[in-house]
């Protein structure tokens, strides 16, 4: 054994010198009984397992770890370590061949490729896209809506992550999807399961008179890297990643396990006067956490490699035994952020720059319900239009009519947010009443005062196996009953989630709603826990329980009571 090897074996091999090792020794997988490789493609290690060297070199490695220092890996862990979920598109085929969906460790696999077998809530495929920064092309924008149509049920969902679901997808047409949507540019790979998710960014990114930096660009060059980089995927969980650039819709960063989150710093500091970014790590909002300021400025061409290299500390040293406990911020939690920080430097060619936080310019403020109404952009004369979408779901005529207005009036350009709505951009003053006409021509409405306007739900029991509760029908239950009966000046965000993955982070929500059973005599029906005061950013803030067991259809009438009592005591109309 080399020193290295004997080290590792001790188990006194950090995380960063296991990549350094991984990257070089091939023959140093042989002494843990991996077979050597040219590192191409998978091997046969054993009579019954096939181990690829290479790229996934880092998460077989960590797997070996594990099992060195005498624990089980979980049952998703062992089922990675058989064989890459990415190299299963063969098996995806051959499934739609014979028009059957994918049983026990295939499930997880096929998600790799954008496609999740939804049952028991649906005998069906639901396929999540990734797009960068929640950003296409009105084309693009037609185009997926034509494959809804043709292969999944006419309708998509805009996603918590700026993102889109299409659903109802049969088992025979699942690569059919995967494949049509390439040809317009839409990559699914690595869209679920343990990977990093879809690259969130500002919304406005490029037209927003506040921002501070454009996110667009490094949105894109991280989507690209991970998808360039084969050991970005097979981490010990899911990974989320925002940038912030300062503008007046956030990018709700601060619940994303790496969250950027542009900064200015002004003349006489340490550093050069300009705009930076704040690292933060560790944000898991259905785990009641923020990401927490590590005191670093990164410059912006040092965001992508530090986030490869946190993602790489990551996937030697997230839990592989404990599916409860292997995000990043178990990590952080065990080692302590300055830890976590270091060990992330050791894989950088640069020294991070430590600058606190007071030092730094306040963040232009949020305009908290920026996502809806009409907006004067930074380019003189044009505008940008927030689009309400009830719960996110959209017609594929709705889609269509759209992608005409944004192709019509705008530049073609379609920015979804995670709030569940789109923005129409750069609009002439002299068409903004043709884009709100045709918005409610389509059914829709832009209006920044509806309660529709800042209600979140996720996918619920009509479309996902977690869930407690229908929560798309009973968050459109609950704006349907409150609108005639209240009028508020601004919207209130309420968002309503099936379970507590939080996919609709109602911990955040002024109003949260967390699906649970309910005991109705001898019967158990749907309802809610009740949850207020929730908020992000400046305001940021987990909500507090305040009523336990809500019935589902007493649920409206409670909010009611709420929203009553609020606008009744508050301190100010602000
Ligand atoms: Fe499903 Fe739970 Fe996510 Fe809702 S929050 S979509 S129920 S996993």
């Amino acid at each position: 054994f080399t020193d290295d090897q004997k080290q590792y074996l001790q188990g006194f091999v950090s995380g960063s010198e296991l990549t350094r090792v991984a990257r070089g020794l091939a023959t140093f997988a042989s002494t843990l009984g991996l077979p050597e490789s040219n590192g191409s493609g998978p091997v046969k290690a054993g009579p019954t397992e096939s181990v690829p060297i290479g790229p996934d070199a880092v998460h077989h490695l960590a797997q070996n770890r594990t099992l060195a220092e005498g624990k089980k890996l979980c049952a998703q862990e062992e089922a990675k370590r058989k064989r890459h979920p990415l190299d299963m598109w063969d098996d995806l085929v051959r499934h739609a061949a014979e028009d059957r969906f994918p049983k026990g460790d295939d499930v997880l696999a096929f998600k790799y490729q954008g496609l999740f077998y939804v049952a028991p809530a649906q005998d069906s495929y639901m396929c999540r896209l990734r797009m960068p920064g929640g950003i296409l092309t009105a084309h693009q924008f037609r185009g997926i809506a034509t494959v809804a149509d043709q292969w999944g049920g006419g309708f998509t969902d805009v996603t918590t992550r700026a993102n889109l679901q299409i659903r109802e997808i049969k088992a025979a047409n699942g690569p059919a999807v995967v494949t049509d949507l390439q040809d317009l540019g839409i990559v699914t790979r690595g869209s679920g399961a343990d990977n990093i998710r879809n690259v969130t960014g500002s919304a406005t990114a490029g037209i927003d008179p506040h921002e501070l930096i454009d996110t667009r660009p490094l949105a894109r060059a991280m989507h690209y890297h991970i998808l360039n980089h084969r050991e970005m995927y097979g981490l010990p969980r899911k990974f989320n990643i925002a940038f912030d650039g300062g503008g007046a819709i956030s990018a709700l960063e601060d619940t994303n396990d790496i969250g950027f989150t542009a900064v200015r710093v002004g003349e006489g500091k340490a550093v050069p006067a300009g705009v930076y970014f704040r690292l933060q790590l560790g944000g898991i909002s259905g785990h009641k956490d923020f990401a927490k300021d590590e005191g670093v400025l990164l410059t912006p061409d040092q965001c992508v490699p530090v986030a490869d290299a946190i993602v790489r500390v990551f996937n030697e040293n997230g839990d592989r035994t404990d599916r409860k406990k292997a995000r990043l911020k178990y990590v952080l939690d065990r080692w302590g952020h300055e830890k976590y920080v270091a060990e992330t430097e050791k894989l950088l060619p640069f020294k991070l720059t430590r600058f606190p936080l007071a030092e730094c310019e306040p963040r232009p403020a949020v305009v908290k319900h920026g996502h809806l109404g009409v907006h004067q952009q930074k380019q003189t004369g044009l505008f940008y239009l927030g689009v309400l979408l009830p719960v996110g779901r959209l017609t594929t005529d709705q889609m269509r009519g759209l992608a005409d207005l944004a192709d019509k009036y705008g530049s073609g350009t379609i920015r979804l947010t995670v709030w569940q709505n789109l923005l129409i951009s750069d609009v002439a003053g002299e068409n903004v009443t043709a884009v709100q006409q045709g918005i409610e021509a389509l059914g829709l409405h832009w209006d920044a005062t509806n309660v529709r306007g800042a209600l979140v739900a996720c996918t619920g029991n009509a479309g996902c196996k977690y869930a407690a509760a229908n929560t798309k029908r009973h968050a459109m239950e609950i704006a349907n009953y409150l609108e005639p009966r209240l009028e508020l000046d601004h919207p209130l965000n309420i968002h309503v989630t099936g379970c507590p993955n939080s996919c609709a982070q109602h911990y955040l929500g002024d109003i949260g709603l967390l699906g649970t059973g309910v005991e109705a005599g001898d019967d158990m029906v749907e309802g809610y826990h009740i949850f207020v005061g929730g908020g992000y950013g400046e305001e940021q803030g987990i909500g507090r329980e305040m009523f336990r067991s809500v019935a589902a259809t007493d649920a409206p009438a409670v909010i009611e009571r709420m929203l009553r009592a609020y606008l009744e005591r508050r301190e100010s109309d602000d």
